[in-house]
Formats: C-alpha cells, sequence, structure tokens
C-alpha cells in the first residue's frame, strides 16, 4: 500500500439524476469494498484533525464524502452507510435546505436534525452554492461564514468542515475559510490526499455513475490515481483562467 488515501465524493445515490448519481446497488458493492479494505473509515473532521497540529493523517484510512445534502442521501445512502457501521461527512448547501436545487429535492431541516442524531458529520458548502473563486473576496466571505452560523444556529453543532463549491478554491479562499473558523476544508482534484495533504484543500476523488467499483478498490489498496501534490497544478490554474474570463465575458441570468 502507497501513502495515498482516498477521501471519497459521492452526489447523489439513487436513480440517475445526471452523471453524478450512483445507483444503490452500485453504492452497496462500494461500501462493501471499503469494509473489505481492513482500511478505518473516518469522518473528515477527525481525519484531519492531525493536521491542525502538523502531525500526518493516517495513511490507513478513508473517508467518504457527500456534497450538496440531496433528500435521496437520507433514504438510500446513509441506510447503506449505517449498516455498514461507516462514519461519513455531509457537505451542506445551508440556503438549499428544504428546497430544490436544479429539480431536485433537497434534505429538510427535519431530516438534518435525525441524521445529525445518528451520528452523521454534517459539514457546510456554502450558501448559496457559487464558484467561490470568481467572486470577490467580501462575496467568498460571507458565504464561508454564513453557512457556518446558519448550520450551527439550526442544528445547534460545530460546523468545522467546509467543502467548496465544486471544489474550486484560491489561496485567498483558503484563507478565508481558515478566518471564519474551519479546521478543514475538501477540494475535488480526482487524486488520493496525502498524509501531509493541506489541510483546506483535501483532495477528494468524486465517484460518478461511470466510475467502476474495480476503480475504488484500487483507490482502495492506494492505487488507481496520482497521489495529490501539495502545490497546486498548471493545469487547475489555467482552467481558473479560462472560466474566469468567461464569467466576465458572458453575463449570466
Ligand atoms: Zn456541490
Amino acid at each position: 500500500m502507497r501513502n495515498g488515501l482516498p477521501i471519497l465524493l459521492y452526489h447523489g445515490v439513487g436513480p440517475p439524476s445526471g452523471r453524478f448519481s450512483v445507483s444503490e446497488a452500485e453504492f452497496a458493492r462500494q461500501m462493501d469494498a471499503v469494509v473489505a479494505s481492513g482500511r478505518s473509515a473516518q469522518t473528515v473532521g477527525r481525519l484531519a484533525e492531525p493536521r491542525v497540529r502538523g502531525e500526518p493523517m493516517a495513511a490507513s484510512a478513508v473517508a467518504i464524502t457527500f456534497d450538496d445534502g440531496t433528500a435521496d442521501f437520507y433514504d438510500r445512502a446513509w441506510p447503506v452507510l449505517r449498516e455498514r457501521g461507516l462514519p461519513a461527512t455531509l457537505y451542506v448547501t445551508s440556503g438549499l435546505v428544504g428546497g430544490r436545487h436544479e429539480g431536485t429535492p433537497m434534505l429538510s431541516w427535519q431530516r438534518l436534525e435525525e441524521l445529525r442524531d445518528s451520528g452523521l458529520e454534517i459539514g457546510a458548502h456554502s450558501h448559496e452554492h457559487i464558484a467561490l473563486d470568481l467572486v470577490p473576496l467580501e462575496r467568498a466571505a460571507r458565504e464561508l461564514v454564513n453557512s457556518k452560523l446558519v448550520l450551527e444556529d439550526r442544528l445547534q453543532v460545530e460546523i468545522s468542515g467546509f467543502a467548496y463549491p465544486f471544489g474550486y478554491h484560491t489561496a485567498a479562499v483558503k484563507a478565508l475559510a481558515a478566518r471564519a473558523g474551519y479546521r478543514s476544508a475538501c477540494a475535488v482534484k480526482n487524486a488520493l490526499s496525502h498524509p501531509y495533504d493541506d489541510r483546506f484543500a483535501l483532495a477528494r476523488f468524486m465517484v460518478t455513475a461511470v466510475t467502476p467499483t474495480a476503480r475504488i478498490d484500487r483507490l482502495l489498496a492506494g492505487r488507481g490515481a496520482r497521489v495529490a501534490p501539495r502545490r497546486e497544478l498548471v493545469r487547475t490554474r489555467v482552467w481558473r483562467l479560462y472560466r474566469r474570463a468567461r464569467a466576465i465575458s458572458v453575463p449570466t441570468a
């Protein structure tokens, strides 16, 4: 086993709604693979805690994360996780709770309270689900602070983790996440995380409908993807410049 550790990122589980949803059967198989791997499944909060002290994350760990807070999590993902005793972290977009996002129903506050009580770790995923690297820093700061405050106020638990919408962040946005009081923040990167990964840009691997379970097996063995470098890839910077130029030249409704 190499040094890389997988932090898996899911969106929906259930009937395909876009390319992100993983079927229930596939999700159950993947969670069986997590159990069979012998890795210790941890919430991101627990996994990243040693990084606060400058110590490495456990190379033998795995984390299971979900972004957005869609309603199917309660019915289709959480039962599979609980059956197997697997902890998980759900990053919730605070301004969308109880509503719909692009046609998909989102979890209600009542459901989130139930999930909180049954041991799920809840983190923030901004208030309005916008790309934080493209907006003025004051706006990004508001998104980071407000989502934490709203979730803490409604759920009465400390929200210590954040996941950047779409994974998009910059050095300045990472600094704002630290200032807002988070102890960790997840990016995407489609890579394995390094035990000394940046705790404000943790690498995750996005699992979608087209990800074969064999790929998950390889990731669990610490193979099948690069281990995230601690510095941002040039490709990532070029892609941000492109998106920034497009955001300036094409006004969106
Ligand atoms: Zn999202």
